[in-house]
């Protein structure tokens, strides 16, 4: 990867060799497999030990969950919050094991409409509960930074699955829990560090 990255700066016009470059190679493909570890971590082994039995039935909500991911079309960063509420029936997931879950399906390349439904099937397959919803909301630097459509920068989707899809109470109380007045006009993101970082 380092000999790929070298030849990618002497494509863009730079000298791989001076100073400031000279590791820079080293140090990318070091950032790159971080930031797409999430295809070789194993979601089964992280859910293993924290599927619980529960007498539960109340709406469970984990939100503001940072992540960081990168835009499959650009490889370019994408990052925001993520908000996952369901419904369980029988079975909960350790509450910690939630922002893995995000964590897992951030790095990697992605687009935001998939990570959404990425994330609430495997919810959805691990506990199999009344319902789940997902809601992401991110900024794309892939529109911000190229200076085009910097008003539709900030991205919101979401996964709705069960009781959420169907039951349109359930799924306004969701929304309403999750809202914030700043939610719309955001323009600068608080750089708070990773709910999950190890
Ligand atoms: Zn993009």
């Amino acid at each position: 990867m380092q000999e790929i990255i070298r030849r990618l700066l002497a494509e863009l016009g730079e000298n791989p060799a001076r100073e400031g470059l000279i590791d820079t190679p080293k140090r990318v493909e070091k950032a790159l497999k971080f930031l797409t570890s999430g295809y070789t971590a194993d979601i089964d082994a992280v859910l293993n030990n924290a599927l619980f039995t529960v007498d539960y039935n109340e709406m469970v909500i984990v939100k503001d969950i940072d992540f960081y991911s990168l835009c499959e079309h650009h490889l370019l960063p994408f990052f925001g919050r993520c908000h996952i509420a369901y419904i369980p029936q029988g079975r909960v997931i350790g509450l910690s094991k939630i922002p893995r879950i995000v964590e897992i399906f951030a790095r990697r390349l992605q687009i935001q409409e998939r990570m959404t439904s990425e994330i609430g099937e495997t919810i959805k397959r691990a506990i199999n509960p009344l319902g789940v919803a997902v809601v992401l909301e991110a900024t794309h630097l892939c529109m911000a930074m190229r200076g085009v459509e910097k008003q539709n920068s900030f991205a919101i989707t979401s996964a709705m699955l069960g009781v959420f899809q169907h039951d349109a109470r359930t799924r306004m109380e969701f929304l309403e829990l999750i809202r914030r007045p700043e939610l719309t006009s955001r323009a600068s993101w608080p750089a708070t560090p990773h709910a999950s970082s190890v």
